[in-house]
């Protein structure tokens, strides 16, 4: 199997079948078909679900934690050793600046060893109730889970959900995004490669619909769906899985804001925003999307940060000095488009984007826009844009700042910007986002747990907690004097 072909993987077999045809994956930077993935069905879904659940079952996976160690170290050494192939696969698929592209797979073989180490580290409990009556709490495997994930970051995406799952001894299917196939095929190849493997604990099904989505979240042998995309797909998820009562964990949209007061080292506080706000394009779920400012350091924020945005470079993902690439498809670039349209007549445009014209005109490119907003209520304020649009909004006080910025149904990720250490803690105490970063954005870790408040998820993912997702815990009770 190589890299230019992206088949589905069923119990340890490469597959080609295409029942609904198959479905292009496009270089958004220039339009070109990369190549075609086999779309998936219902058949296959439901082979790639026996696949798990026999080797659940059957295999010593879900007994053997030291065998689920080395696995993921292996993986974690085949991902390292295909790093650059990976990354340019990926910038080639989703747009992603290169070096980011990089990173991103460097932090997953960096999760995957976090992993193995975690997987021999995984105790229960006992309790004496009374002489002689012991209570043990085990933990257990939860059983099959689905995996279902984005494109926007392909790789780390798929190992902060499969890593703590395989370490906690689960099997898992996965379905990746229709945009990515070739990069998650890439990832399979890592696994097929894997002797010690046992065949059906990792499977993966393409799909450019939703019928392989719905089987992984209906179908009864699937215990436990970890999903990360948006919160709208998130919602149906969570509706399907009701019916057979599955564990869900959802890492869902975000509209992170950026609040900087005006002790903040300003400096700082440009170039975090800048980045955060453009990472992957500014279609990261943490991206920063409304950067609100306190009245004294309003026009001088508001300058320094248009003077910032007019500067970036925006080109081929490829090229170094590159920092902003295209959105991920035409019908995104299309909508970016139109919210611009919409903000130049709601908001105060600061600094419009546009689709640039010349070499880039095939791809699709859309260069940051900044508008100045004063209503919360606003679509534009309350809506997940995913792209490299921000709100630029004012505040008077902390107690102004903390209502605009938890005014959203998102809570997903923050930042703060002040040289005060008490109103940094304040503040990090009182909004109501998974994440909140203090001078800094964008930071997240193997070994730190991220995730969403009200509609941007259930469940936290990365870090130890992850593991919670993919554990069940047993009560056995003996009484020694019966
Ligand atoms: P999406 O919800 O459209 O798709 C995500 C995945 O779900 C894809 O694999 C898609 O094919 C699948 N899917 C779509 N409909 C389905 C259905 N009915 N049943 C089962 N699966 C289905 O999201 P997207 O546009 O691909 O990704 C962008 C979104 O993801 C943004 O909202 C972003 O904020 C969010 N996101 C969140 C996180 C996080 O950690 N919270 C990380 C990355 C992206």
């Amino acid at each position: 199997m190589s890299a230019n072909k992206a088949h589905h993987y069923i119990n340890g077999e490469w597959l080609a079948d295409a029942p609904n045809g198959f479905c292009d994956s496009i270089n958004p930077a220039t339009g070109d078909v990369i190549g075609s993935a086999p779309n998936g069905s219902v058949s296959l879904a439901e082979q790639a679900v026996t696949a798990a659940r026999d080797a659940f079952e059957t295999s010593e996976w879900a007994s053997n934690p030291r065998l689920r160690a080395k696995v993921l170290l292996d993986f974690a050494n085949r991902l390292e050793a295909n790093k650059d192939r990976i990354a340019t696969l990926m910038a080639t698929e989703n747009g992603k600046v290169l070096t980011q592209a990089k990173h991103e797979v460097a932090a997953g073989f960096g999760e995957a060893r976090y992993y193995a180490g975690v997987a021999r580290n995984v105790f229960g409990r006992t309790y004496e109730s009374g002489p002689g009556k012991m209570s043990l709490m085990t933990r257990e495997p939860s059983g099959v889970v689905s995996v279902i994930v984005p494109w926007n970051a392909p790789v780390t995406l798929l190992v902060r959900s499969i890593a703590p799952a395989l370490a906690a001894g689960c099997t898992v299917v996965i379905k990746p995004a229709p945009q990515t196939p070739f990069t998650n095929a890439a990832v399979m190849e890592c696994f097929a490669a894997l002797d010690a493997l046992p065949k059906g604990v990792v499977n993966s099904v393409n799909e450019y619909g939703t019928e392989v989505g719905t089987v992984l979240s209906t179908h009864p042998e699937i215990d436990v769906i970890s999903f990360t995309g948006s919160s709208r797909t998130g919602k149906i998820i969570m509706a399907n899985a009701a019916d057979t009562v599955k564990h869900v964990s959802l890492e869902l949209g975000g509209k992170a804001p950026a609040i900087v007061f005006d002790d903040a080292d300003l400096d700082t506080a440009v170039a975090e925003i800048k980045r955060g706000s453009l990472a992957l394009n500014g279609q990261m779920c943490t991206c920063v999307s409304r950067i609100l400012v306190q009245d004294s350091v309003y026009d001088t924020m508001k300058d320094r940060m248009a003077e910032a945005y007019e500067k970036v470079r925006t080109g081929d993902p490829m090229t170094d000095g590159v920092e902003l690439g295209p959105l991920i498809d035409r019908p995104n670039q299309e909508r970016i488009l139109g919210i611009i349209e919409r903000a130049d007549v709601e908001a105060n445009m600061v600094v419009r984007g546009e689709a640039p014209k010349g070499d880039l005109a095939q791809g699709c490119y859309v260069t940051p826009t900044m508008f100045e907003i004063d209503d919360v209520s606003s679509d534009l304020v309350q809506d997940e844009l995913f792209g490299p649009i921000v709100s630029f909004e004012r505040f008077t006080d902390e107690a102004d700042a903390l209502h605009k910025a938890n005014a959203t149904r998102y809570g997903l990720a923050a930042s703060v910007y002040t040289n005060e250490l008490k109103r940094a803690m304040r503040m990090s105490r009182k909004l109501k986002f998974g994440t909140v970063w203090l001078n800094s954005h964008n930071r997240l870790l193997a070994e730190v747990e991220t995730g969403g408040y009200r509609e941007s998820g259930v469940g936290r993912l990365h870090g130890i907690e992850a593991m919670n997702d993919f554990l069940e815990t047993k009560h056995v009770y003996y009484e020694a004097e019966n």
